[in-house]
């Protein structure tokens, strides 16, 4: 499997995520935000949006996993590197590549709000509404997806492709 069509051109997800980081720029109305960050698949969209965000910015990093390698969610959803968060009053923006069940977010708020934030809001970049088992706001998305698997700008296949500067689909994943 390789990557195929594109979906998002680098110059099309540069637009967006300006955009993304202005709503939630004027949203923050100067109180500062804590972006929780769920590994790996959200980093390259972290360092473009923090460029965009000024300096009232804390980042923590949080670590999910429910794929083990494949392009079907298993649905159980392992978080790691949460043990020293302390996210109490603090505003927080959870922070995901793309949002595809539902399982990840779900799990990665409910931890969150058992440490007694301020508030709690969502972003991603991509989401894929028509697979999603769990209900979900998303507060600031950058693009919808129908229902194919992608990669690149982050969003990886077994290890490979989050490099690429653009999103594609993966050629043979889903026909
Ligand atoms: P969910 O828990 O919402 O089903 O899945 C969320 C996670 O699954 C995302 O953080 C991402 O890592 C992965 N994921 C879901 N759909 C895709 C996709 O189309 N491509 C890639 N590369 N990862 C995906
Ligand atoms: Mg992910």
């Amino acid at each position: 499997m390789k990557p195929g069509d594109v979906l998002f051109t680098a110059d099309q997800i540069a637009r967006r995520v300006a955009e993304l980081a202005a709503e939630i720029r004027r949203d923050a109305a100067e109180r500062p935000l804590t972006i929780l960050a769920i590994l790996h698949g959200s980093v390259v969209f972290l360092a473009d949006l923090l460029k965009h965000l000024g300096s009232a910015v804390h980042v923590e990093l949080i670590e999910a996993s429910s794929y083990r390698g494949g392009t079907a969610s298993s649905g159980q959803v392992i978080l790691s590197r949460y043990g020293q968060l302390d996210l109490a009053g603090r505003d927080v923006l959870i922070l995901d590549d793309i949002v595809d069940t539902g399982h990840t977010l779900a799990a990665v708020r409910k931890t969150v709000e058992a440490m007694g934030p301020r508030s709690v809001r969502t972003c991603v970049l991509l989401d894929k509404p028509s697979r999603r088992k769990v209900a979900m706001d998303i507060d600031y998305c950058g693009f919808e997806v129908p229902d194919v698997f992608v990669v690149g700008y982050g969003l990886d296949y077994a290890g490979r492709y989050r490099d690429l500067p653009h999103v594609a689909r993966l050629e043979g994943a889903d026909d």
